[in-house]
């Protein structure tokens, strides 16, 4: 079983936050295009005929390509790859492209999952931070999907946008609730050095945002999202009963997958590959047959330490016999007395053979996880 993954780095504009590799020169956009249908037949063999379960259009904003751009990179992937019927292929998509008209062309090309780049229903949040569309566009494209015959939707929203108190962050939760989704992605507003922010931040335009309010506008989201029937499977992903990301929890269950486009990333168990970050060098490199990614080979400790971090933000955690067996890895007696003392105090549990963060256990993720990983060995 593999997922592919193909990253469309194009956006219409920048948004402040933002450090995900994407243009807003679109000029080269065909070029690039036809640099992925290339990539796309000379990996063929990257996941060795494996059954491929999933597809995953991410970027920058996918909703920008053209249907024939679409099709174009679907036929490919069809004729090379072994394509499982039962495909999940995912769209990210941002409200101000998806028009009635392009949500039933979407439809009609095959994609039968949108994530929706929403992020806030309020215009003072979404000019703030440069978002291209409006509160209004956020609502009605989400009727309009509807319409078009979507039934599987996945909506981001982005909290600890700084405003006076939380009655903002709970009107955008309850909006949200409103539409149902059948999944909602929900990440903390950092400050990355690279961008708008970064800069403002450095110039003292925009002050750090507060741990303590971010925090409590996660455990806001947390509380209402499980009062509404929402499953949080993942640490920033929530869903009603049996909606999960197919694609992105395959990544958490460590199976292969290949990343098309630049910047991508590829993954096969034993080494990762990443793509170049330049629109204009990726073409180059891969019409001019040159090399396109840096290849790195994965040691045991590699393997173990990106497990933890994956599996343990998951509501599967980490299997102990995957462990065990594929990772030569026997936590249980290596790390038998941080496990003893993680279980005391309520932060870790064994479920069906697999170790899983309760729910205080998720609030700390990051440092159990640093102190479960290993060193590398010499
Ligand atoms: S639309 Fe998405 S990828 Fe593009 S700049 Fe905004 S957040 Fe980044």
């Amino acid at each position: 079983m593999a997922g592919i993954y193909l990253h469309i780095p194009f956006c219409r504009q920048a948004c402040h936050y933002c450090d995900f590799h994407f243009s807003t020169n679109l000029k080269h956009k065909e070029k690039l295009i036809q640099a992925m249908v290339q990539e796309a037949v000379l990996q063929k063999d990257y996941l060795q005929q494996e059954s491929i379960q999933t597809i995953y259009f991410g970027g920058g904003t996918p909703s920008l390509l053209s249907r024939a751009e679409l099709d174009q990179l679907l036929d490919t992937l069809a004729k090379n790859y072994s394509l499982a019927p039962d495909m999940e292929i995912t769209l990210e998509a941002n409200p101000d492209d998806l028009s009635p008209a392009k949500l039933q062309s979407l439809k009609a090309a095959g994609i039968n999952r949108l994530s929706i780049g929403i992020q806030s229903f309020q215009d003072r949040h979404l000019q703030f931070m440069n978002r291209a569309h409006t509160a209004g566009q956020a609502h009605s494209c989400m009727q309009d999907a509807r319409e078009a015959g979507f039934r599987n939707i996945s909506i981001d929203l982005i909290y600890a946008i700084p405003s006076p108190d939380h009655s903002i962050w709970q009107q955008d939760l309850a909006t949200a609730l409103e539409l149902k989704p059948e999944h909602i992605s929900s990440y903390c507003l950092t400050i990355e050095p690279q961008t708008a922010f970064g800069s403002w931040l450095k110039k003292g335009k925009l002050r750090a945002i507060d741990e303590e309010y971010a925090a409590q506008q996660f455990e806001l989201l947390l509380k209402t999202l499980k009062e509404a029937g929402y499953e949080q499977y993942e640490i920033s992903n929530f869903c009603l009963p049996g909606k999960y990301s197919r694609h992105n929890s395959s990544y958490w269950q460590q199976q292969q997958y290949l990343g098309l486009g630049p910047s991508a990333h590829s993954f096969n168990h034993k080494s990762r590959q990443f793509n170049i970050s330049n629109n204009n060098l990726y073409i180059k490199a891969i019409t001019g047959q040159q090399p396109f990614f840096e290849l790195e080979t994965l040691s045991r400790a590699n393997r173990i330490n990106e497990y933890l971090l994956t599996g343990l933000r998951t509501k599967w955690g980490c299997n102990l016999e995957y462990l065990k067996k594929e990772l030569n890895y026997n936590i249980e007696e290596e790390q038998q007395r941080l496990l003893k003392e993680l279980a005391t105090n309520n932060y870790i549990r064994r479920e069906s053979g697999s170790l899983v963060l309760t729910d205080a256990g998720k609030l700390l993720a990051d440092e159990i996880v640093s102190q479960l990983m290993i060193m590398e060995e010499a």
